[in-house]
């Protein structure tokens, strides 16, 4: 085992652990520099394939305001967002967005130089700053990587993945990784940063790739720290819907932003009957809606008629959407383009409040993998990529407001010691197929735990998650990273169903037929891990 001693250390290379080192880096003397962790390459993340955009209310935008923001999110939220944390994101959105700017960020813009504005679903106006016509993501990442790139004061550890946190009486002492040689390293630290992203991976249809495990839900539980709302799984309506890949390709909202309608094979609008917003309703309902329409006719997909928005404009506006569909066949400007929801966004995570901070000292989290209140029950599209840079902005402002804590003498540590040791040992344990067991998994998390639930089939996925877990039977030590992707996917998903199972009500994503009502009270469902149990917190 080898040791290391850094200021701060960054878990994920996504666009919130990156900003997050960028700030923490501009913003304070760091005697022991900043490690940036990542399992793939620097890029390869959610935020890699983000296409639509990112909310940003601008000081310049005089149809907007926050006020309009912070209602959409409460309204697409479903009673469970956090009025504060709105409002704060909402008016910090513009200052942030001129501060990427000197990141080498870039967004869109017209002819005379001025940002130019999609709507999406469920906003009622114009306020989604968008990159490379729909490659908003892929942009935002390649300039922030290459900020990280040119940062001298950022180490970078590629294809590393970290496996546990170092705990001692509530506070985070470091993390155990183990890198593509196979070998563990210990580095010590009092600040770390989880920016692990989402969970799509545990579902079998998912516009994730396929790094998207749900590690730092895993990772934080096992360490102890409150986790909230782990039920809330947001299901995209439109992804691309071809097998075969291990994820499926997003065919972004702006798309019906735009104007394109959902229908039947044949050109039959469906929308109308479920709700008055038809394509633009929210996230939930347009997936529920899709959902039933795939049911009801026996149908894999339903699909989107974008003809109307005109060749010139498609390509101009959507260029990643049409040249992936080419790949299938699809002209997008004259064919009908075959879509179904898949599993997309993590609405749960670690709670935080917007500086990231954990109920572990030294932990914060940021970006998917946290849960600060924002998007409550159901997310409202493209706020995700602002409550990532703004939740990056703030760790870095607080942890300048009251200064990194000075270095325990870690080594001496003897809970640090007995976490170590388990890494250390050498373990006897026997071979298992991880990708049959990661894809029964999926398929389970699908069914059981999808769009719509129910007590009866919840039940039997956890039957069938528990049944993974005592046949994986690994506690702590895996023999690969695909092992402890399949610890951390096995762990979280007993999380949602479990928290799931919990919630006795339909709200915003979480929809069960046996309990169809909305409960009065509106409630955060809050979890701990205590003596080896799931414990709900009240
Ligand atoms: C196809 C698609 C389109 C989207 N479009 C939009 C959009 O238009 N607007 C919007 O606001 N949101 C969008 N989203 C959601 C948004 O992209 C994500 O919520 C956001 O990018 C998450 O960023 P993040 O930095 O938190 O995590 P990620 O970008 O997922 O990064 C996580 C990082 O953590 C690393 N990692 C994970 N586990 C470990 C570990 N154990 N050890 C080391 N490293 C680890 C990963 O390798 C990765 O580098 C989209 C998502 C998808 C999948």
């Amino acid at each position: 085992m080898k040791y290391s001693k850094f200021s701060a250390v960054i878990i994920g290379s996504g666009i919130a652990g990156l900003y997050a080192a960028l700030k923490i880096e501009q913003q304070l003397q760091l005697p022991n520099g900043v490690l940036l962790i990542t399992k793939s390459k620097l890029g390869e993340s959610n935020s890699y394939y983000a296409q639509g955009g990112m909310v940003a209310v601008l000081k310049e935008n005089e149809n907007d305001s926050v006020e309009s923001h912070v209602t959409d999110t409460i309204k697409a939220g479903a009673g469970l967002s956090e009025l504060d944390t709105i409002r704060f994101i909402s008016e910090n959105s513009d200052k942030v967005v001129k501060d990427l700017l000197k990141f080498g960020v870039e967004f869109d813009r017209d002819e005379n130089g001025k940002f130019t504005l999609t709507k999406e679903a469920a906003h009622s106006v114009r306020r989604i700053l968008h990159s490379g016509g729909d490659a908003t993501g892929r942009e935002m990442e390649i300039a922030l990587c290459q900020a990280v790139k040119e940062n001298k004061n950022i180490t970078v550890y590629e294809d590393t993945v970290a496996v546990d946190l170092l705990i001692d009486d509530e506070v985070c002492g470091g993390v155990i990784l183990l890198n593509s040689q196979d070998e563990y390293e210990t580095i010590y630290s009092n600040t770390v940063v989880m920016a692990t992203g989402g969970l799509g991976q545990l579902y079998q249809y998912t516009t994730n790739p396929k790094g998207a495990t749900g590690d730092g839900f895993a990772l934080s539980y096992r360490a102890g720290t409150v986790l909230q709302d782990m039920e809330f799984v947001q299901f995209h309506p439109t992804a691309l819907a071809f097998d075969g890949a291990e994820n499926r390709f997003l065919i972004s909202e702006a798309v019906r932003g735009e104007g394109a309608k959902l229908c039947d094979e044949f050109g039959m609008e469906f929308m109308f009957k479920y709700h008055e917003k038809k394509e633009l309703a929210p996230r939930d309902i347009v997936a529920r809606s899709i959902f039933c329409e795939m049911n009801n006719n026996g149908d894999p997909c339903v699909f989107l008629n974008a003809t109307g928005l005109g060749e010139e404009k498609l390509l101009k506006r959507f260029p990643t959407i049409a040249k992936k569909c080419k790949e299938y066949d699809i002209d997008i400007a004259q064919d009908l383009i075959p879509v179904a929801p898949a599993a997309h966004y993590f609405m749960g995570g670690v709670k935080t409040n917007i500086r990231g901070e954990s109920s572990i000292k030294g932990l914060y989290a940021i970006g998917e993998v946290s849960s600060t209140g924002l998007h409550g029950g159901n997310r409202l599209a493209s706020n995700s990529l602002l409550e990532c840079v703004v939740c990056a902005y703030e760790v870095a402002e607080y942890l300048k407001t009251v200064g990194l804590p000075v270095e325990e003498n870690f080594e001496n540590n003897q809970e640090f010691k007995a976490i170590i040791e388990k890494y250390s040992n050498d373990v006897d344990l026997k071979q298992v197929d991880v990708k049959a067991m990661k894809a029964e998994l999926q398929a389970t998390m699908w069914s059981g735990v999808g769009i719509f639930r129910n007590e009866q089939v919840m039940k039997s996925a956890q039957d069938n998650i528990a049944k993974l877990s005592k046949e994986f039977n690994r506690e702590d030590k895996c023999l690969s990273k695909d092992e402890y992707e399949l610890r951390n996917m096995l762990i979280t998903a007993e999380l949602i169903v479990r928290s799931a199972l919990n919630r006795k009500e339909s709200r915003g994503a979480h929809y069960r037929v046996d309990y169809l009502n909305t409960n009065e009270v509106c409630e955060h469902s809050l979890i701990v891990k205590n003596k080896g149990e799931i414990n709900f917190v009240k």
